[in-house]
């Protein structure tokens, strides 16, 4: 007979399990404070300079074949925006002094909270568990590192060393493997409607279950099965999954 039982969850991490985009406001800010205590300008400009770093952070496209460090990458996003915003300022020390305090604000706070980390040991003694996390692979095995996920999942899988990413049904079908289960087995748990939830529908898993985050809003094309607005309330859709 069909098992229809579900016996893995794979997780997705950032704004999932862990608050990257609330942890990068108050990295900003921070970096707010240097940047007011070192040049002579006011809000606005500083609120400039940081808006430029966040846009050339997410235009990024890093090639790890460039010869490049991610961090070297991120700190020339601090310079180039210092550039075109304080033309006389010395943006090579500030780049990297801006770029460090970014960085080390933002893993300090990329912790899991204890009800998500009580969650996910409770999971684990009925479910097996997967991080499935797109990405450079530096950034994602820092903050891999910081949240403890190793204490937490069977197994980890970052797209950065993966030849393809989510949405791709290949790093799907590589999760399915090393866990020893099938697609339909299988829940898939994120906050991303284009990668999570879509990866998860052409992966064929038995249930989406999408993290719906304040304001955002839903797809006509991409149907998740479940939408939640915490990862908190998994226990209850989990109970629903038939
Ligand atoms: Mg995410």
């Amino acid at each position: 007979m069909e098992n229809t039982g579900v016996k893995a969850i794979i997780f997705d991490l950032d704004n999932t399990l862990i608050d990257t985009s609330g942890a990068g406001q108050v990295a900003l800010q921070k970096v707010g404070e240097l940047l007011k205590s070192t040049l002579n300008v006011d809000d606005a400009t500083i609120e400039t300079i940081c808006n430029g770093f966040k846009q050339n952070l997410y235009n990024e496209n890093f090639n790890s074949a460039s010869g490049k460090t991610i961090d070297e990458v991120r700190t020339l996003h601090w310079e180039k925006s210092l550039r075109e915003t304080v033309p006389r300022c010395p943006v090579e020390s500030l780049g990297s002094d801006c770029y460090k305090l970014w960085k080390s604000s933002r893993l300090q706070l990329l912790t899991m909270s204890p009800e998500v980390q009580a969650l996910l040991q409770d999971l684990r003694t009925k479910y097996k568990l997967l991080l499935l996390t797109n990405g450079e692979t530096q950034t994602q095995r820092e903050k891999v590192q910081v949240s403890n996920c190793d204490d937490f999942f069977d197994e980890v899988v970052v797209g950065g060393e993966q030849l393809e990413q989510k949405p791709s049904v290949s790093i799907f079908r590589l999760c399915f493997e090393i866990l020893g289960v099938e697609a339909q087995d299988c829940v898939m748990v994120g906050d991303s409607l284009e990668t999570d939830i879509r990866g998860g529908l052409k992966a064929q898993v038995k249930a989406t279950v999408w993290v719906k985050r304040a304001g955002e809003s839903e797809s006509n094309v991409i149907k998740p099965h479940y939408t939640v607005s915490s990862v908190l309330e998994l226990p209850r859709v989990l109970a629903q999954v038939r």
